[in-house]
């Protein structure tokens, strides 16, 4: 993967959209961020501690505690913590106070079935507010909380249960009839399963605990026990785009960062009213979607359903949401109805936006100041990072198409791995290669589970290697060029996919684009693209031969596709990131590799 050199491309994205400049005098940023060197300069871990209690009497650092507790004993206690927003138009509030109640209960509940610390809780549910209970109370008890995604099948389902050592599981009466209850055999450490009764009446299924029985037992009142910071917490599957999931292991500690990328990257304020559209299945829809909002003590918002562009804007202008954050995959789905479809909505209260997940094409930010007036905000990190590492942080200029600068506190770098397995830094501008991160942040995974030989492959010296190819700009800004494996060797040139997909996504026809390398006796490789197209355009030889021709005079000929295939979508995992391995397999005729994860593939 020695996949170092000079990008030939990079034209298509870095510096071909004009900087977005801000005015931080203008902005109600934090104000220390408003001059980026001397915050960085300025940062150091130990003062992001004290930002948060930690447990009574000096008892270590638990992230409950830090989310729910210490609000409910403060001013903020009868404020909405949690906004819930149900299908069908149900709707509940909690309370700080509320949370602390409820999390308690759960806390007791668990206590009382003897699950103790490191007890490793599951949940199995769409976005209801149990869920968030659930993973909050488990934390109380020290247990470990691992929320999957409901969507997932049996047979995903049952791995990460067995894999990560499933004590209970809270699901739902529909969900465990349809997708659990022929794995319990299969299950034997799988001792608890609690049901979420849909419309509040208890439920009767064999084998199972009813979540209202159990709750109304349980006292409303819980210590936590004292906590290491270095505890587990928290067990999260990545996303499995490149391959099998793993799983990954994060401890309390983790909430400092939480805490202050929450403040930093989001810019977090006490009075906002925030919405993480990520669900709680992947890693952003806990660390943003349940812990960031709450340990900051603002009101998060939850909204069961999935992806709707006309929902969400009632959503935004309803609720008011303040600070939203989501995925390239919406935005390039809002982006394919257009922006008239916000016509009329008032949208005023919205201060930030900003984007996870993918790589975020330039015209996707550009639309974000069309639609919402103002930019989308990319930020870069990983399952494994816990937390956001690098970001167009809102008190600084957006470069569209670049994935922002590291946060205070944390040291990233692109390297270069020698043929001995060591790395150096490459400190010449815009050169392509590995991204690397200086380990040593709170939220840093303490391991792959189970998978010791995996975990210490992503390390040479001081430097956690992410996976993904990058470029640095003289700004410090990074480039994402694309993921190791995807990465095309075209005559002797490194073509980085996002570049072409963003060239080809300012074609108006275009609503997305997957790019990869097909094996050419020539070339080494040539470059592919998978191109779906918006409402209104048709697959065509003379549509073909257009985005073939646009390619060309953005790209040049080496970089552009020489190929063009129409396809009704992308296959894409659950979390929203396009399978470009996928299309790469099917193309070849290559085994399909691990599925568990692909969610949508119309062809
Ligand atoms: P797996 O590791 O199982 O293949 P995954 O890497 O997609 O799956 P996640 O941890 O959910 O699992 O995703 C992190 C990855 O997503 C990053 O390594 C990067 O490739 C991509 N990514 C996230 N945010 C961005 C971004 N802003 N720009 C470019 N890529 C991003
Ligand atoms: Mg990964």
């Amino acid at each position: 993967m020695a996949a170092t050199g000079t990008a030939r491309g990079g034209r298509a994205v870095v510096g071909a959209y004009p900087r977005i400049v801000k005015d931080p005098a203008a902005l109600p940023v934090a104000p220390n961020l408003a001059d980026y060197e001397a915050a960085r300069r300025a940062f150091d871990w130990r003062e992001a501690r004290a930002l948060l209690d930690g447990l009574p009497g000096g008892q270590g650092l638990n992230i409950a505690h830090e989310a729910v507790d210490r609000h409910a004993a403060g001013p903020r206690a009868g404020r909405p913590a949690l906004r819930w927003i149900g299908r069908g138009g149900a709707a509940r509030v909690f309370t700080w106070r509320d949370l602390r109640a409820e999390t308690n209960r759960f806390a007791n509940a668990l206590r009382g079935l003897g699950l103790g610390p490191g007890a490793r809780v599951f949940t199995l549910a769409g976005r209801i507010p149990e869920l968030y209970v659930a993973v909050l109370g488990a934390l109380k008890a020290k247990c470990v909380a691992s929320p999957l995604f409901s969507a997932f099948g049996p047979e995903p389902i049952a791995t990460r249960l067995e894999l990560g050592e499933a004590e209970v599981l809270v699901t739902t009466e529909a969900l465990y009839r349809r997708k659990v209850e022929g794995l319990r055999a299969r299950l034997p450490r799988l001792a608890h399963v609690v049901l979420v009764g849909e419309g509040g009446g208890g439920t009767a299924v064999p084998g199972t605990l009813d979540w209202g029985r159990l709750m109304a037992e349980a006292s409303p009142d819980f210590a936590i026990p004292p906590t290491d910071p270095e505890d587990m917490a928290l067990l999260h599957f990545t996303s499995g785009t490149t391959g099998r999931p793993k799983g990954v292991v994060h401890v309390h500690e983790a909430v400092v960062m939480h805490h202050v990328t929450g403040r930093n990257a989001l810019d977090l304020h006490p009075e906002d009213v925030f919405w993480c559209t990520a669900d709680p299945g992947w890693v952003t829809g806990t660390s943003y979607g349940i812990v960031a909002p709450l340990t900051n003590g603002v009101t998060n918002v939850v909204v069961e359903a999935e992806f709707d562009a006309q929902a969400w804007y009632e959503v935004l202008e309803r609720e008011r949401i303040t600070v939203w954050y989501t995925a390239p995959t919406a935005i390039r789905m809002m982006m394919k109805l257009g922006a008239e479809a916000l016509r009329g909505r008032d949208l005023s209260a919205l201060r930030v936006l900003a984007s996870v997940g993918e790589p975020l094409n330039p015209e996707a930010v550009l639309w974000g100041v069309e639609a919402f007036g103002k930019p989308f905000h990319d930020n870069w990190w990983q399952t494994e990072t816990g937390g956001i590492m690098i970001a167009n942080l809102v008190a600084m200029d957006v470069k569209p198409g670049s994935m922002g600068r590291p946060l205070p506190g944390i040291e990233a770098a692109i390297v270069e791995r020698g043929a001995d397995g060591a790395v150096s830094v490459v400190e010449a501008p815009m050169v392509s290669g590995e991204l690397a991160l200086k380990a040593g942040w709170p939220s840093m995974m303490r391991g792959y589970l189970h998978e010791e030989a995996r975990y210490r492959k992503c390390f040479a010296g001081e430097w956690y290697l992410t996976g993904d190819l990058a470029m640095r700009d003289e700004e410090g800004y990074f480039w994402f060029v694309g993921r190791a494996d995807d990465v095309i060797k075209s005559m002797g040139h490194l073509i980085g996919p996002f570049e072409v997909e963003s060239a080809l996504m300012e074609h108006p026809a275009v609503a997305e684009a997957g790019v990869i390398g097909k094996p050419d006796p020539v070339a080494g490789e040539i470059v592919k693209a998978f191109v779906a197209l918006k409402p209104g355009h048709e697959p065509s030889e003379a549509l073909r031969r257009e985005l073939l021709g646009h390619a060309r005079r953005r790209l040049g000929a080496v970089v552009a596709p020489k190929e063009i295939d129409f396809r009704a979508g992308l296959p894409r995992t659950r979390s929203g990131k396009i399978m470009r391995r996928l299309l790469r397999a099917r193309e070849l005729g290559l085994p399909e590799g691990d599925l568990s994860t692909l969610e949508s593939d119309e062809r």
